[in-house]
């Protein structure tokens, strides 16, 4: 079953564009022109939702709002808005990803692969580690140490699970933050470390030496935890 997407635009000839681009790539794409038409639509169901912040009737912001109370389905706001504080803000208001008008299609199109891949991958249930040491259940957000809960916080759980989908892999603290907030700010790379700091001191025998996150001097950290086949 193709992907379906839900393109809510009401310059007909960028949504067209954008429709082009996906169905070429095999998604099922409906193209809403109004707010309140998108509104009606969305009792369908979509995998992912690209959203124009600026639409006649309803503004982006307000839909965007809406669908995360029923939702988590993945949101791309397309905008002509390009400040900081413009970004952030839709962010905060739940949007899953910031596209700045003017735009490349192939890059919309890459964004909107890479946020169906990271919905697929957390569709798997249970990461384990070293023997079932350490479990983590992605769905519902627990972590498991020899088969005992560990109250990480969403932020912890959300920068443990960036690290071991991809054990071995350095991550900088950059990274690691718009992993985690979709955004860096100022002081971002002391608020990473005071993480890491948190999470070892749950997860680990030994927060000195570490089974499962390495500090990669002068780079970042790397998960070393051994994947169970
Ligand atoms: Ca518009």
């Amino acid at each position: 079953m193709p992907e379906r997407i839900l393109v809510i635009e009401d310059e007909k000839k960028i949504a067209d564009i954008v429709k082009t681009y996906l169905d070429r790539d095999g998604f099922d794409v409906t193209i809403a022109g109004t707010g309140t038409n998108a509104m009606q639509l969305l009792k369908n169901g979509f995998d992912i939702i690209i959203l124009d912040l600026m639409l006649p009737d309803i503004d982006g912001e307000t839909i965007c709002s809406a669908i995360k109370e029923f939702s988590d389905v993945p949101i791309i706001m397309l905008t002509a808005k390009s400040s900081e504080d413009e970004r952030v803000r839709g962010l905060g208001i739940g949007a899953d990803d910031y596209v700045i008008k003017p735009f490349s299609p192939k890059e919309l199109v890459a964004r909107v692969k890479a946020h169906i891949r990271r919905t697929k991958r957390s569709e798997r249930k249970t990461l384990s580690f070293n023997g079932g040491i350490l479990k983590i259940e992605v769905l519902s957000m627990e972590v498991r140490k020899s088969n005992k809960i560990l109250p990480l916080t969403s932020t912890e759980f959300k920068i443990l699970l960036c690290l071991a989908e991809k054990p071995g892999v350095v991550f900088s603290r950059l990274q690691l933050i718009n992993a985690v907030q979709g955004y860096d700010f100022e002081g971002y790379d002391r608020v990473i470390d005071a993480h890491i700091k948190n999470i070892r001191r749950k997860i680990e025998d030994n927060p000195q030496k570490p089974m499962f996150i390495k500090t990669v001097y002068g780079t970042g950290y790397k998960f070393i935890g051994i994947v169970d086949k």
